[in-house]
């Protein structure tokens, strides 16, 4: 160890005085940021409310038929590597559910199964992103997208979700940020949206996704949406994806078991390219290489998975039943938050977030990040800052906890919204 330390000019590490590479700095979880306070909290005997996870398992038991066929898998001593694009039978799964589900012909092939969409979003930026190559992603945003294109060298162009109208896209600010980036020669790798949205809960309407689709072409982007919600859709909104609009345009769905399959845990997610164009297959090609650089994704969940996908019957028992009780939640929730003067929320219209702005100016806070401090300390309520989603003056709550649990939460996110106002 002494002679390998002593070498002191073979690398800048040692001039730096770090091991670590320039981009792992970005490698960062505003979502996970107040853990170790809550669980400092924990230790000295005070019950924190957890809304800060968007981890529907917890309040959800996975449903059963999913746990059967994962003990199954087990039983049958599915424990081995598997395929590293994905089982067969989860492929074949999931291209009858895009089939049957979205009117989507895609062939085995058109799919990759990851450990997550946490890993797929990994496998998609390596794959497209050379350093100081852009990405346009929208405000607020999932917080790993940032990360994920800042890992690899790349940085990210800034569109937005316009909140005066509902959190919908803002359309002419990215046919302008387009404009621009033409202008400077720095078109864009990608364009990525998140339908249903998180943090906002926005289902995005066919007519803004065809605009979407229409601006993707123009440019020629590739588009990528991010459609993990896609089945928590509350009575009354209708979700579209974009692979029922964007056929013959490269683009990418990422998708997953974790939250309209109740199985967060699993890990399991999957990539869709769907084109069969130069640019759509070169991606696919290389996303099967990424898969096999890491064996393979979890095994005996990928026999549940593919389960969950094809008992349809008990899926859409189990999926429905949970999408009622958070669209229960949501009503509650944003009817306390009414009484609130010092907040105003966007009604979700799916996934089970809510995202009240806080108006400063009323409040004794300098930010977000106190507030949300605050309120853990004062309230313990763990709820995580807008500006980690790139929405300062903002906090996230999620809406899984039971009713009752919600409601007391508000009300005493309420009391705190008092306590501290300036007024
Ligand atoms: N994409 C979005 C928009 C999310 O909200 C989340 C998790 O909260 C993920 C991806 C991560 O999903 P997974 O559990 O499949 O990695």
């Amino acid at each position: 160890m002494a002679k390998w330390a002593t070498r002191r000019t073979d690398s800048c590490c040692f001039m730096t005085g770090s091991l670590l590479s320039a981009p792992s700095r970005y490698v960062y979880s505003a979502i996970r940021e107040d853990d170790d306070l809550a669980d400092q909290l924990r230790k000295e005997g005070k019950k924190v409310v957890k809304l800060s996870s968007g981890d529907p398992a917890i309040y959800f038991p996975t449903p059963r038929y999913v746990i059967d066929a994962y003990v199954k898998a087990l039983r049958n001593g599915k424990t081995s590597y598997s395929r590293s694009q994905g089982i067969v039978e989860l492929l074949e799964a999931i291209v009858n559910r895009y089939k049957t589900r979205y009117k989507i012909e895609l062939n085995e092939e058109d799919v990759i199964v990851t450990s997550g969409v946490a890993e797929a979003l990994t496998f998609v930026n390596s794959a497209l992103i050379d350093v100081a190559d852009a990405a346009v992603i929208l405000k607020p945003y999932y917080t790993q997208y940032p990360v994920a294109i800042r890992m690899f060298g790349g940085k990210f162009i800034l569109g937005r979700y316009d909140e005066t109208k509902e959190w919908s896209i803002d359309l002419d600010g990215l046919a302008k940020l387009f404009k621009q980036a033409g202008r400077k020669r720095t078109r864009p790798k990608y364009m990525l949206i998140t339908n249903p949205n998180n943090p906002t809960g926005t289902v995005v309407p066919r007519h803004a996704l065809e605009e979407v689709v229409e601006l993707a072409n123009e440019h020629r982007v590739l588009l990528i949406s991010d459609e993990i919600y896609d089945e928590i859709i509350f009575e009354g909104s209708s979700f579209v994806s974009i692979g029922e609009l964007a056929d013959g345009i490269p683009h990418v769905i990422l998708n997953g078991a974790s939250k309209a399959f109740d199985a967060t845990g699993f890990r399991i997610g999957y990539v869709v390219v769907p084109g069969g164009d130069k640019l759509s297959t070169e991606l696919k090609h290389k996303l099967a290489d990424y898969c096999r650089v890491r064996l393979c994704s979890n095994t005996p969940a990928q026999y549940a998975v593919a389960e969950a996908l094809n008992n349809r019957v008990e899926h859409e028992r189990t999926v429905g039943e949970m999408v009622r009780a958070i669209q229960g939640n949501v009503e509650a929730v944003m009817k306390l938050l009414g009484e609130n003067q010092h907040l105003s929320t966007v009604m979700p219209r799916g996934a089970f977030y809510i995202f009240p702005r806080i108006d400063m100016r009323k409040m004794r806070f300098k930010n977000d990040r106190e507030f949300v401090k605050g309120l853990l300390e004062e309230k313990l309520i763990q709820t995580i800052r807008g500006s980690g989603f790139g929405s300062p003056n903002h906090f996230r709550i999620v809406a899984l906890a039971p009713r009752e649990v919600m409601a007391d939460s508000i009300q005493r996110i309420n009391d705190f919204c008092m306590k501290n106002s300036k007024g």
